[in-house]
């Protein structure tokens, strides 16, 4: 499983690791970035489709 960030697209709204700390986080530079290697169990799957779909622009994908 694939987590992706497009940061073209991300506005650094943050929501994604205020919300779900476990799977991501912020660099220095306030962008954000995977906060673990591996989202391979269902549990943290599960809040990375979460915080994909309550991504204000649609910049993170989840993929198999
Ligand atoms: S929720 Fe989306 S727009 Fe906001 S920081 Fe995360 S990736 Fe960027």
């Amino acid at each position: 499983m694939k987590v992706t960030i497009d940061l073209e697209k991300c506005y650094r709204s943050g929501e994604c690791y205020y919300s779900h700390p476990e799977v991501f986080q912020s660099n220095d530079e306030g962008e954000p970035e995977l906060a673990v290697k591996d989202v391979g169990t269902s549990e943290l799957r599960q809040h990375a489709e979460q915080a994909a779909d309550g991504c204000p622009a649609q910049a993170i994908t989840v993929e198999d």
